[in-house]
C-alpha cells in the first residue's frame, strides 16, 4: 500500500493524502491528478514530513490518484523554492506552485494540434466584421481562440472563416525542438576590463557554485556583453541560464542581440506567448533542452531541469516586484533560487538598489564594476534647468534652452528624447466653469485624458469612458480643460515647435507587444524617428547611437508623494533615461528640467557623484530603520463594504501584537482608499531586520476570523506605499 501527499492547486487547501495504485509511480515532485469531490485537481505529491496535514486519512479511506503527467517530476531545488518563496511572502504555497505549472497544456504529453493561418484567398465580398478580423489577423497562426482574441471578434466569425476557405488548417507539432545557441558564433573582442570580469563570472559557472554578483557599470559600459561571456560558459556546459528582465517590451531587443552573439534566438518567455508556444516552451524547460529562457518574472518559477546560471537585467528596477497574487520581489527570489539550485546570480545594473549595495557592503554578494562606457563612447554631460528661471511659455512645458538644443539636434539629423513618465495627454480633466474633476467610479484617483483613443481612462482598474462634450455637473458645453502634461500633450507642443520632425509616442499604450516594440527599434535605428517622447518604458535597455539629447521634462514629479525610495527611484530612471543619451560615437547631452536644482538627488545626476548620494540616501535609511536595515510589512484590508472594511481593520489592528523591536502602525485608510470598487486600509509593520516578521504576522492575522466580504492582504517588503 502506498499513499502520496499532494499539494494541490487550489490555495484554499491545505495538503491532501491519496492512494497511489498499482502500477503507477510516483515520487515527490511528480505531477498528479487527484479526485477532490466530483472533480478532477492538479497538485504535486511531496515530502510529508515538509507538508505537514491536518486532515489525517487512515490507508482504506483514500481515494486513488488518477493519473502522472508525461513529464519529469519537480525536482528537490523548485519545492525547496516554493516552500521559501511561500513562507517568506506569507502566501499559500498553491499560488506559488501555480507559477511552476504556467502551462497546464505542458503536461498533456506530446501531441499535435491546429492551428490556423490566411490563405491569402478571399472570396469575392466579405463582411465588414470578417473583412477587419482577416485584417487583423494578417499573418499571424494561432488557435481558434487566439485569433478570435486577436480580431476581438467570436470564435464563431473565424470559424466562419474557415469554413469560406479565407483561413486553412495548419497541423503543428508544438514540441518541435529549439536550435541550440553557439557560444563561439559571434564573440566580442572584449576591453581589458570587460574580459576581467566576464573571466571571473565564466569562472563561476564552471565552478557550480552559488555566488550572486552585482555587475555594477555605467550605461553602455557593455554589462549584456560580459554576462554574454557567461552564459557562453553554461552553454558549453550544456547547463541552462535563464535571464531576466524587467519588461517584456525588452525581450525583442534582446532576442536580437543574443542571436547576434549565439547565431540563435533564446526561448522566451512572457505573458504574450500562444498557448502552444507556451506548452513547448515549458517543456523544454523541463526536459533541459532549452539552454537559454530570457523572460520576465513569472519565468523565474519554471521547471528548468539544470540550471546553471541566472541573470537579472537591469536589476534594480521595481517592476520586478509583483504587486497581485503572491507578492514576491524576482531579484529576491532569484537569488534564492541560484541558492537552492547551486548557480551563480548575477544582478546587472548601472544603479543598484541600495538593498543590493548593501548585500555587497556586508560582503554576501560579490562585485564587479565597468567604469567607462565601452568604445569611443563617452558619458553624456548632464545640466539641470531651473524651471523658475527659465520657465517655459505659458501654457508650453518644454522651456527655450531644451528646445534650443532640440532644434540643434533636429539639424544634425540627430534624435531626441523626451521623457515623462505620465501616460496620456493630462493627469486630470476639470470644468472650468463649475470646477468638476473627473474621478474614476472605482477608484480613488482622477481620470486621465487620452487624446489618441479619444477616451477618459482610470490607470488603476483601467475604467475608461468617451470624453464628453458637456460637463456632467454643470451642463456647461466645451467648458472642460486638461491640467497638466502627460507626454501625448508633450508631443502635441512638439508637433507645434517642430512641424516636419517625426514624432513616436512611446508608452505601454502604444508598445503593448514585443512585436510593437521591434517596430519602434527598427523605425529608430532606420532614422525614421526624430524626436521620442515617452515613459519610464524608454529609460532602459535601448541602444539608439544616433540619439544624442535627452530631456526630462519633470525631474520633481517622482519625488511627490514621497515614499521611502522616491529619491533612489528618482535617482535611478533619470540616470538610466540620461544613459540613453550619447551611446555611440556622437556625444550626448542631458537637460533635467526642475524646480529644485539645488536638491540633493538632482546634484547627483548633475555632477555624475552616485557614490555620495548612495551614501547619505542609505545613511538616512539606517537612520530611520527602514530597508534594508529594517523591514517593512503592510497588512492590506479591502471590501466592497465600506463598513466591513472599516471593521475588519479596526479587528487586526486592535490584535496587533506586542512585540519587541516591532511597530504597527495604522489601520489608516489607505492613499489609495478605494481600487477596483473595494475600499482600502493599511497597516503598516516595522521591525528590526533580525525578527521574523513573517512568524509574527502568521500567528496574529492566524488567530483572526473576519467577514467573508473582506480581504485581508499581506505585503512583505513592500514598494508600494498606495
Ligand atoms: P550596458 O548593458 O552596460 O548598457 P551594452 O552591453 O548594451 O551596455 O553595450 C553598449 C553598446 O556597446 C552595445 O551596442 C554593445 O554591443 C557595444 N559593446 C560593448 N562592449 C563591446 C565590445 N567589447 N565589442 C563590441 N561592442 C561592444
Ligand atoms: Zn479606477
Amino acid at each position: 500500500m502506498s499513499r502520496a501527499r499532494v499539494l494541490l492547486l487550489n490555495a484554499a487547501l491545505g495538503p491532501l493524502d491519496y492512494r497511489v495504485p498499482h502500477g503507477m509511480t510516483v515520487e515527490p515532485g511528480s505531477i498528479v491528478v487527484a479526485p477532490l469531490g466530483p472533480r478532477q485537481l492538479l497538485g504535486v505529491a511531496w515530502e510529508a514530513e515538509r507538508m505537514p496535514s491536518d486532515a489525517e486519512v487512515g490507508d482504506n479511506r483514500l481515494r486513488p490518484l488518477l493519473a502522472v503527467a508525461d513529464v519529469p517530476p519537480l525536482r528537490p531545488a523548485l519545492r525547496r523554492l516554493v516552500e521559501w518563496t511561500a513562507d517568506y511572502y506569507l502566501a499559500p504555497p498553491a499560488a506559488v506552485l501555480r507559477m511552476c505549472l504556467a502551462s497546464t497544456s505542458a503536461l498533456e504529453g506530446a501531441r499535435t494540434v491546429t492551428e490556423y493561418r490566411a490563405t491569402g484567398e478571399v472570396p469575392g465580398r466579405l463582411t465588414p466584421q470578417r473583412e477587419q478580423a482577416l485584417e487583423r489577423i494578417g499573418d499571424r497562426q494561432g488557435l481558434i481562440r487566439e485569433l478570435a482574441g486577436i480580431a476581438d471578434v467570436s470564435d464563431a466569425v473565424i470559424r466562419g472563416l474557415v469554413k469560406a476557405g479565407v483561413l486553412e488548417a495548419v497541423t503543428v507539432d508544438i514540441d518541435s525542438p529549439y536550435p541550440v545557441p553557439d557560444p563561439a558564433f559571434g564573440p566580442p573582442d572584449l576591453s581589458d576590463d570587460q574580459r576581467a570580469a566576464a573571466d571571473v563570472l565564466a569562472a563561476g559557472v564552471a565552478a557550480h557554485r552559488f555566488e550572486p554578483t552585482l555587475l555594477d557599470g555605467v550605461t553602455g559600459s557593455g554589462k549584456t556583453e560580459v554576462y554574454f561571456e557567461a552564459v557562453a560558459e553554461a552553454i558549453r556546459q550544456g547547463r541552462q541560464t535563464l535571464v531576466l528582465l524587467p519588461e517584456i517590451a525588452l525581450t525583442e531587443p534582446f532576442l536580437k542581440r543574443f542571436r547576434d552573439r549565439f547565431g540563435v534566438e533564446p526561448v522566451a518567455w512572457h505573458s504574450g506567448l500562444r498557448s502552444t508556444q507556451r506548452r513547448r516552451a515549458w517543456r523544454a524547460i523541463a526536459s533541459g533542452e532549452a539552454l537559454v529562457t530570457v523572460g520576465a518574472r513569472s519565468a523565474l518559477f519554471l521547471p528548468y531541469a539544470a540550471l546553471g546560471l541566472i541573470v537579472v537585467d537591469e536589476a534594480h528596477e521595481t517592476s520586478f516586484k509583483q504587486e497581485e497574487g503572491v507578492h514576491y520581489h524576482a531579484r529576491d527570489v532569484a537569488v534564492m533560487r541560484g541558492k537552492f539550485e547551486e548557480c551563480p546570480v548575477i544582478l546587472a545594473s548601472a544603479t543598484p538598489a541600495i538593498e543590493t549595495r548593501q548585500q555587497v557592503a556586508l560582503g554576501r554578494y560579490a562585485e564587479l564594476k565597468l567604469t567607462g562606457r565601452f568604445g569611443l563612447a563617452e558619458m553624456p554631460v548632464i545640466e539641470a534647468i531651473d524651471l523658475i528661471q527659465e520657465p517655459p511659455e505659458r501654457g508650453r512645458w518644454l522651456s527655450p534652452r531644451l528646445v534650443k538644443a532640440m532644434g540643434e539636434t533636429l539639424e544634425r539629423r540627430e534624435q531626441s528624447l523626451l521623457f515623462l513618465n505620465r501616460r496620456g495627454y493630462a493627469p486630470l480633466t476639470l470644468c472650468r466653469t463649475c470646477g468638476h474633476r473627473f474621478q474614476c467610479p472605482n477608484c480613488t484617483a482622477w481620470m486621465v485624458e487620452h487624446r489618441l483613443t479619444r477616451r477618459l481612462a482610470c490607470h488603476h482598474c483601467g475604467h475608461v469612458e468617451p470624453v464628453p462634450r458637456a460637463c456632467p455637473e454643470c451642463k456647461g458645453e466645451d467648458t472642460l480643460v486638461a491640467c497638466g502634461p502627460g507626454v501625448e500633450r508633450i508631443a502635441d507642443e512638439v508637433a507645434v515647435l517642430f512641424p516636419d520632425a517625426k514624432t513616436a509616442v512611446v508608452t505601454s499604450d502604444t508598445i503593448w507587444s514585443p512585436a510593437k516594440a521591434a517596430e519602434f527599434v527598427g523605425r529608430m535605428e532606420m532614422g525614421d524617428i526624430d524626436i521620442v517622447v515617452g515613459t519610464q518604458l524608454v529609460t532602459k535597455g535601448y541602444h539608439f547611437p544616433n540619439l544624442t539629447l535627452v530631456g526630462v521634462i519633470d525631474a520633481d514629479l517622482g519625488l511627490e508623494g514621497g515614499d521611502l525610495r522616491a529619491a533612489e527611484r528618482t535617482f535611478q530612471q533619470i540616470r538610466q533615461v540620461s544613459g540613453r543619451a550619447g551611446r555611440g560615437e556622437k556625444p550626448g547631452r542631458v537637460y533635467i528640467q526642475t524646480h529644485s536644482p539645488g536638491a540633493q538627488v538632482m546634484q547627483a545626476l548633475i555632477t555624475g557623484d552616485a557614490d555620495a548620494f548612495y551614501a547619505a540616501e542609505t545613511e538616512a535609511r539606517a537612520d530611520a530603520g527602514a530597508p534594508p536595515f529594517g523591514r517593512y510589512a503592510a497588512i492590506v484590508v479591502s471590501s466592497e463594504d465600506q463598513a466591513c472594511a472599516h471593521e475588519t481593520a479596526l479587528l487586526v489592528g486592535r490584535a496587533a501584537p506586542k512585540v519587541d523591536g516591532m511597530a504597527v502602525y495604522g489601520p489608516a485608510p489607505a492613499p489609495l482608499a478605494m481600487l477596483r470598487g473595494r475600499h482600502r486600509y493599511r497597516l503598516l509593520v516595522h521591525a528590526r531586520r533580525a525578527l521574523d516578521v513573517q512568524d509574527v504576522i502568521r500567528a496574529w492575522l492566524g488567530a483572526l476570523d473576519w467577514s467573508a466580504k473582506a480581504r485581508v492582504t499581506v505585503d512583505v517588503d513592500p514598494y508600494s506605499f498606495l
